[in-house]
């Protein structure tokens, strides 16, 4: 290991001894991530303050041989924000509002402001920032442009990376890309934010970037139904949205399991339907106008879907209260998961089409690959997103499971790939799915990739090793 006291001099003298953390105790909640599956080891942990300082360290330690693992709000699930013995740059000080335009319905911000706050920004002028994600308190837009966030409501506004106009990019070496155009359209050369959009900072340090806004729902309707199976969840979509077009927000799919495992572990919930049915599904449609009656069209669409048997039985919510509990079901599962023991998670995608074929051959080849597994799949099925949960059989030691994992990703991803789906449908590669990366993906892909990291990042200063082998 280099002596790295000059470098950390010089970059004290800049942003500032505060701002240059050493000691253990001072790195240690940028050193552990969400799931407690990376420990992470790091000489410093840099927070600077703005973009130029940003540009300043990272030219400091490229031109020293020295790596840089940014980091947002800490809230990966892949960890690609974790360090193994790199400097970590954290973002959270860029955290202003430069500019919010009803007009150009844009806002500009830095990278390290909550996404929360990014919402209730847009909120106070009229307008809505459409991602929403259950970690929304404490993740950075920073974090959720550089994994191309996904969440609930991309059915209708699209991922992350369909929310951007403009971007300004630290690069490799230090130099400032600006970007930050707030233009709607714009062909003049290659679309350059791209490449750093879902690219998990192994290309660029995104410092600030220029957000589409959207009218605020002037009305919302949320609605809970038990299905038979997946197979009627995917006609229940297609029903709706042949019904109320756009309007449809979102469409989420549980197991049995995992609502029953919120309601037993997570306080104040509500059993939401007087039975038990094997799947649910949450929907919510919305609107900007009042022009039509939400309501109505919910409840002629689920009344519909009764009598053809494609619905079992179902509540559409009279309250925001009502919403909000019927929302916790769905939004809590992971957190209500944690209490079952131990989790071996994929998040995993297939053609929308599929989804019932995906479910069907996967959980017959898990469960039959352990006895007693309980499987907790649940997710964003109108994306065809699911998040293929596996909770550990009761009784077996949780680290005897979670040494499974790599046996699991095998069956279920060879399913998903069989299906012409993509192992890493949400919350990237990071880490943790890098070896599945080279396993699964087409090899003219991946020598593109390997070489746009070159191009863009020769002496591998940023986020070595994350996505693809550094
Ligand atoms: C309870 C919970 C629920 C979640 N739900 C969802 C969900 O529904 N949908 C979903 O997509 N994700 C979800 N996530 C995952 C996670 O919140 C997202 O991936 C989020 O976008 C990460 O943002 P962050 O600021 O925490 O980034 P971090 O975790 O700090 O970093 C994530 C990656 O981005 C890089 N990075 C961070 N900031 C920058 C930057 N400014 N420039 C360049 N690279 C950067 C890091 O190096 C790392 O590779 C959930 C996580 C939790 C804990």
């Amino acid at each position: 290991m280099p002596d790295l006291s000059p470098l950390l001099d010089r970059i004290v003298q800049r942003i500032g001894a505060h701002y240059v953390l050493t000691a253990p105790e001072d790195m240690a909640p940028y050193l552990v991530e969400e799931r407690g599956l990376y420990h992470g080891t790091a000489p410093a942990v840099l927070r600077p303050g703005s973009t130029e300082e940003v540009a300043f360290i990272v030219a400091a330690c490229h031109a020293a041989g020295v790596r840089i693992v940014p980091q947002g709000g800490n809230t990966g699930l892949v960890g690609g924000q974790m360090p193994a013995g790199e400097m970590v740059l954290s973002l959270s000080r860029l955290d202003h509002i430069r500019n919010v335009d009803p007009v150009d319905m844009t806002m500009t911000v830095e990278a390290g402001c909550i996404l929360d706050v990014v919402h209730d920004a847009a909120e106070a002028v009229g307008c809505l920032f459409p991602l929403h994600i259950a970690s929304q308190g404490s993740c950075q837009i920073g974090g959720n442009l550089s994994t191309n966030a996904g969440g609930t409501a991309v059915l209708r506004y699209g991922n992350a990376k369909e929310l951007v106009l403009g971007l300004e990019v630290v690069l490799a070496d230090g130099t400032i890309w600006n970007g930050l155009k707030r233009l709607r359209k714009n062909n003049a050369g290659y679309d350059l934010k791209q490449l750093f959009l879902g690219s998990e900072g192994t290309l660029g340090i995104i410092t600030a970037a220029v957000l589409k806004l959207y009218p605020q729902p002037a009305q919302r309707i949320t609605a809970f139904a038990g299905v038979p199976d997946p197979k009627a969840a995917l006609a229940l979509l297609a029903r709706l949205r042949a019904e109320a077009g756009d309007a449809l927000t979102t469409f989420e799919l549980m197991a049995s399991f995992g609502v029953e495992t919120v309601l037993k572990h997570m306080a104040g919930t509500v059993r939401p339907l007087g039975g038990t049915y094997p799947w649910y599904v949450l929907v919510e449609l919305s609107a900007p106008t009042r022009a039509f009656d939400l309501g109505a069209l919910m409840e002629a669409g689920l009344g519909a879907a009764m009598e053809d048997g494609l619905v079992l039985d179902a509540t559409i919510a009279a309250s925001e209260a009502q919403a909000a509990a019927l929302w916790r079901l769905r939004e809590d599962m992971s957190e209500a998961q944690k209490h079952e023991g131990g989790s071996i998670k994929h998040d995993v995608s297939v053609p929308v089409s599929r989804v019932p074929e995906f479910l069907e051959r996967a959980l017959a080849l898990v469960e039959a690959a352990m006895p007693g597994l309980r499987p907790c799949p649940f997710g964003h099925v109108g994306d065809g997103n699911i998040h293929f949960n596996l909770s550990q059989p009761v009784g077996m030691a949780k680290a005897d499971f979670i040494k499974e994992w790599q046996r699991f990703n095998r069956i279920v991803h060879d399913v998903v790939s069989e299906l012409d789906g993509s192992i890493a449908a949400e919350h990237g590669i990071g880490d943790l799915k890098r070896d599945e990366l080279a396993h699964y993906a087409d090899p003219v892909a991946l020598k593109l990739m390997h070489r746009l990291k070159a191009a863009l990042d020769p002496r591998g200063t940023l986020n070595p090793g994350k996505v693809i082998a550094g």
